[in-house]
């Protein structure tokens, strides 16, 4: 995963865990995130979960690439969503 060359130019200038921001006006910088809903067919109350991205930047062409955080949480967190008996998920 972590590459060591960019794969659109070949450049070994490249940046890794890079913050993405997102804005939100007049709040302070978040950052830019994924959302696993634990309950996806819930009406209300989806019990969201919120994984953060990060960049790998090449700073020769700009190419950049985001990877989510915390894979193994993130996937047994949308495994669960998925596996409730009615279609709106089981809590962890
Ligand atoms: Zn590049």
């Amino acid at each position: 995963m972590n590459r060591k060359t960019c794969p659109k130019c070949d450049s070994s200038r490249i940046v890794h865990d890079a913050r993405v921001v997102d804005r939100n006006g007049d709040y302070p910088d978040g950052d830019l995130s994924v959302r696993i809903d634990r309950r996806p067919n819930a009406f209300l109350f989806k019990k969201p979960v919120d994984f953060k991205l990060k960049a790998r930047v090449c700073c020769n062409c700009g190419h950049t690439e985001l990877y989510a955080t915390d894979l193994d949480t993130l996937w047994q967190t949308a495994r669960t969503a998925l596996a409730g008996p009615d279609g709106t998920g089981v809590d962890p």
